[in-house]
């Protein structure tokens, strides 16, 4: 009993050593490294304790946790050396050639320590394969991969410890769960302590992390993922690290490709690359929400990594295919948030082409001055509000999208259009919705003495719509309302009527695209300045169907709530990953 309490205890502690150590030493350090920062000294004396304290933080429980084991001395031995050289690069500001050459040399040592990936095991075979002469490259190349990837964070700053500390909890927990004993226990065990290390460090991330930390970590991480994927199962020797380590490791690639795409084939080892991040900051992403988005990536790669690690008992092929999958989502996720979290840039066009929808880049005070201007020009208006579902009919409907085309102004009505107009680049300022516009415009017409007509909606709603407005806008002038459930043989004097009304605003809620199609139809006859379909607005105004709460307008959730209120909406939900889908496959093709 008390030899097997022995490794939890000493996990426990190492634990609390790792997480302890730079807990308790961070805030200071940050503090000073930004005071010098900001006088423009290098802070190297903070940057040279950080690395120390880390490689020892690192060092120390690992040494409790396997005493006599060569592997865990092995992992020391990297982190030891690696935090030396990036001590020297605190200290002495080194050329990236040397740093490649030491790096290099770091490699190699681990391996000739023991560091070695001796075996693999192939997908859909029993058997590992013996790497033979291959074993030394290949390690060698995954270590530098591995530890370049944990150096590269230390240029995005505030990244570090997180991504570290997600990555190593991740792997740690993946390798314990093949089993308490061998190897992958031990490598888990030490993924565990590198975890603590990294949260502890979180306190003195930037600027107090220096070269010396990021070598530290980068090269002890290299090691345990190695010890690690000795004796795990296929998926288990190279999916969960790459997957864990996937934003790293994809920044570097990014930096590879981005180089020879740009036509600099010769990739000179001494030059700074640009990487993802640094793109993403350069075309309008704000700093802050960069740091946030590698964080939320790292969060969605270990979950994927541990979710297919744990939860799904299936066969290797399945996980292959569902981990495509979710790597595609998690793209997809990723760019489109980079984009709507973006300054889109400007243009000077007055609307931007949303998918053949031309999309008005105006907020609302801008939409009631044209509104005016349309009022005081006489001829007939159309005015559309686009909706999701308006955007995607409008790529299925050749009439409906003619129509949209000629309007005089199509606002985007719903966050999730404003979304997906930035994810194309597009920038349009904010939603104008249909609900919001009417109200708006019926306060101004109050203003400027406008008379407005109400059709659609059963019967009595519009009534009952025009008394809402009536109250809250006393001076309103609303000259006539009329259900929407007139036949065919009706219609001709429903339109005589609102024409005889001489409305200056003609609200019509008869549903899209009904709507749009029947004001095109009858706009000369009705001779009415500005038409505008509102859908189901005289139903809100009538109160017989509630308005979301602020905060779910906010958040761009409203058809959520529409959807709990009146589940024969529900069908239409599936505009949404359609615009989705269309936005992502237009924003691929202009690539
Ligand atoms: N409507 C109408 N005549 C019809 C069909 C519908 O007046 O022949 C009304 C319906 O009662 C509702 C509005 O048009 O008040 C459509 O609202 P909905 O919420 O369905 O439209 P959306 O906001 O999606 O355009």
């Amino acid at each position: 009993m008390e030899a097997m309490a022995r490794p939890y205890i000493a996990v426990v502690l190492a634990f609390l050593i790792s997480f302890l150590t730079p807990y308790l030493v961070g805030p200071r350090l940050r503090r000073q490294a930004r005071e010098e920062l900001a006088t423009g000294v290098r802070p190297r004396r903070q940057w040279a304790i950080s690395g120390m304290s880390i490689t020892l933080s690192i060092a120390l429980p690992f040494l409790l946790l396997a005493r006599g084991s060569p592997e865990a001395g092995a992992v020391v031995a990297l982190a030891v050396m690696g935090g030396t050289a990036g001590l020297l690069n605190d200290i002495l500001a080194l050329s990236r050639i040397v740093l490649l050459t030491m790096a290099f040399a770091i490699a190699a040592a681990g391996v000739s320590l023991g560091v070695v990936i001796s075996e693999v095991k192939p997908p859909f075979t029993a058997q590992m394969i013996q790497l033979g002469g291959w074993a030394i490259p290949a390690t060698m190349l995954w270590v530098l991969a591995v530890a370049y990837a944990v150096i590269l964070l230390r240029r995005l700053p505030r990244l570090t410890a997180g991504v570290v500390a997600m990555v190593s909890a991740t792997f740690a927990v993946a390798a314990l769960s093949v089993g308490p004993s061998g190897s992958a226990a031990a490598a888990g065990a030490m993924g565990l302590v590198m975890a603590g290390g990294a949260i502890g460090a979180v306190r003195r991330d930037y600027p107090a992390l220096g070269s010396s930390a990021h070598w530290a970590i980068g090269f002890a991480l290299a090691g345990i993922t190695v010890i690690g994927m000795l004796k795990n199962t296929a998926f288990l020797v190279l999916g969960v690290p790459l997957l864990a380590l996937g934003v790293p490791v994809g920044e570097t690639t990014y930096a590879v490709i981005y180089r020879v795409g740009r036509g600099r084939q010769r990739l000179a080892l001494g030059q700074r690359w640009e990487l993802l991040h640094e793109t993403l900051i350069r075309t309008g992403l704000d700093p802050r929400r960069t740091v946030l988005l590698f964080h939320l990536a790292t969060f969605y790669l270990c979950a994927v990594a541990l979710a297919l690690v744990l939860v799904i008992q299936v066969s290797f092929l399945v996980k292959s295919a569902l981990l495509l999958v979710s790597l595609l989502v998690g793209f997809a996720l990723f760019f489109m948030l980079a984009r709507i979290w973006s300054e889109p840039s400007g243009t000077a066009e007055d609307s931007v082409d949303m998918l053949g929808v031309p999309l008005a880049r105006i907020d609302m005070d801008e939409a009631l001055a044209r509104v005016d201007q349309f009022v005081e020009e006489r001829s007939p208006h159309m005015v559309i509000t686009s909706d999701t579902p308006s955007i995607v009919r409008a790529q299925d409907d050749a009439e409906y999208q003619e129509i949209v085309r000629d309007a005089d102004m199509v606002t985007a009505d719903g966050r999730g259009v404003v979304w997906m107009a930035r994810v194309l680049g597009l920038p349009v300022s904010e939603r104008v919705s249909g609900v919001d516009l009417m109200e708006k415009i019926c306060e101004r017409a109050e203003e400027k003495g406008y008379a407005v007509y109400l059709l659609g909606s059963p019967p009595g709603v519009a009534e009952e719509a025009a008394q809402t407005l009536r109250s809250r806008c006393p001076g309103l002038r609303v000259v006539g309302t009329h259900h929407g459930y007139f036949t065919p043989e009706e219609e001709p004097e429903v339109v005589r009527a609102i024409a005889e009304a001489k409305p200056d605003i003609l609200f019509v809620a008869l549903g899209a695209p009904r709507q749009e199609k029947w004001i095109r139809r009858h706009m000369s006859e009705l001779r009415v300045p500005v038409a505008l379909g509102v859908g189901g607005s005289l139903d809100v105004l009538a109160g017989r169907v509630g308005r979301a709460p602020p905060w779910m307008q906010r958040t761009g959730l409203e058809w959520l709530y529409r959807v709990l209120q009146q589940p024969k909406r529900l069908p239409r939900l599936w505009a949404l990953p359609r615009l989705v889908w269309m936005t992502l496959w237009e924003a691929l093709r202009h690539r």
